[in-house]
């Protein structure tokens, strides 16, 4: 059994020339599941898969850089092949559900379905649930459990969501960290310090510091997260990185 996450752009706000927008590749068995789609994650999901065996799109909020390039796979389940794909799941969010709808007809295209903290669905052998995140708009951090292995990924929040029920004994945590030491007080968004103060707390084994701001040294964000947070393997994100939730 596998369980991997890819990094298919890690860059806060916007995409860069190193770093696309937010989203990940996670795959478990032989189910693939794109996880947020900020600008530059389609082509980068095309590095790694076929569009056509995608299975499911979670988006955590409608902030663009999170959702804009999910009008990619709508375009090729659509129009990419001689007859239209099957739909798949999509699970966002109401008010992000709501934009995209107003945006393009997107129920042609997934199954669409709001979530929100608490809820939980099952795919492909994995129990994925939804976790309360502090951000200006409904955030979903996700955890998702599969053949004993945990991965949580926070999406966009400050350090009063629901980090406990979300990042609990995690393998993995990719955990944002737009902020650094000095910066604030913003509480919709992480310190790189309290992104490791949320991996010792709950005793995470390996952190992954994403959503990295374009504009800094991103050197002092690993320093200040390696700052107390002994026992704990911390790194930052990068494009194309993959991670193993189980071997
Ligand atoms: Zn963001
Ligand atoms: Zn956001």
């Amino acid at each position: 059994m596998s369980f991997s996450i890819t990094v298919l752009g890690c860059s806060a706000t916007f995409a860069t020339r190193e770093r696309a927008a937010s989203g990940y590749l996670v795959r478990f068995g032989d189910t693939s599941l794109w996880l947020d789609a900020g600008a530059g994650t389609w082509r980068n999901l095309l590095e790694h898969i076929d569009y056509q065996e995608l299975d499911a799109v979670i988006l955590t909020h409608r902030h663009p850089d999170h959702t804009t390039d999910v009008f990619q796979v709508h375009h090729a389940i659509l129009y990419g092949q001689p007859q239209r794909l099957p739909k798949i799941p999509l699970w966002a969010p109401q008010d992000t559900v709501d934009r995209l709808r107003a945006f393009a007809n997107v129920d042609d295209s997934f199954e669409m379905t709001a979530v929100g903290a608490g809820d939980e669905v099952n795919l492909g052998g994995a129990k994925i649930s939804f976790h309360h995140m502090a951000h200006p708009v409904e955030t979903v951090g996700v955890r998702i459990e599969y053949d004993g292995g945990v991965f949580a990924y926070t999406a966009d929040t400050g350090p009063g969501g629901d980090l406990g029920n979300l990042a609990k004994g995690a393998d993995l945590l990719i955990c944002e960290a737009t902020f650094q030491d000095g910066d604030g007080p913003w509480d919709g968004h992480m310190l790189a310090s309290e992104a490791a103060t949320a991996a010792v707390t709950n005793g995470v084994s390996h952190l992954v510091l994403s959503h990295l701001p374009s504009h800094r040294d991103l050197g002092l964000s690993l320093q200040q997260a390696h700052h107390g947070a002994h026992g704990v393997t911390i790194e930052l994100a990068a494009d194309g990185e993959r991670y193993e939730v189980i071997g």
